[in-house]
């Protein structure tokens, strides 16, 4: 696989609401962002998997807007075991923090999905 092939294939994934990952076929290193070979051990025998989209809070930061609104950025950990950086929402009062679990959502941006991540 070529890198734009990954990253094709992500994109289309994400259109359909799934999140997929990235797991080495020879050391079993689990890792989201799109490459084509495992940062682990170096193999490119890698291969596409879908996750549940469950996760918790690893880590996270508030960043404030001048109006006093803010945004949530953190790294996720899924439960089949590899992190993203990703954007995470919080609905129905509630609050992000670390340790607690959220679960993948999908919005729009511009006409295309994108995958972040509400708390549960
Ligand atoms: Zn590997």
């Amino acid at each position: 696989m070529r890198d734009e092939e990954v990253r094709s294939m992500y994109f289309k994934y994400f259109q359909e609401e799934q999140l997929p990952f990235i797991q080495c076929g020879k050391c079993g290193h689990k890792f989201f962002y799109p490459r084509v070979v495992c940062p682990k051990c170096g193999s490119s025998d890698i291969k596409i998997g879908l996750s549940e989209g469950l996760g918790k809070i690893f880590a996270m930061t508030r960043i404030y807007k001048k109006d006093g609104s803010y945004v949530v950025y953190g790294i996720v950990e899924m439960n089949e075991g590899f992190r993203m950086y990703a954007n995470i929402v919080e609905e129905n009062g509630n609050t992000a923090d670390i340790g607690k679990k959220v679960k993948v959502i999908f919005r729009e941006i511009n006409g295309k999905k994108y995958p972040l991540f509400a708390v549960t």
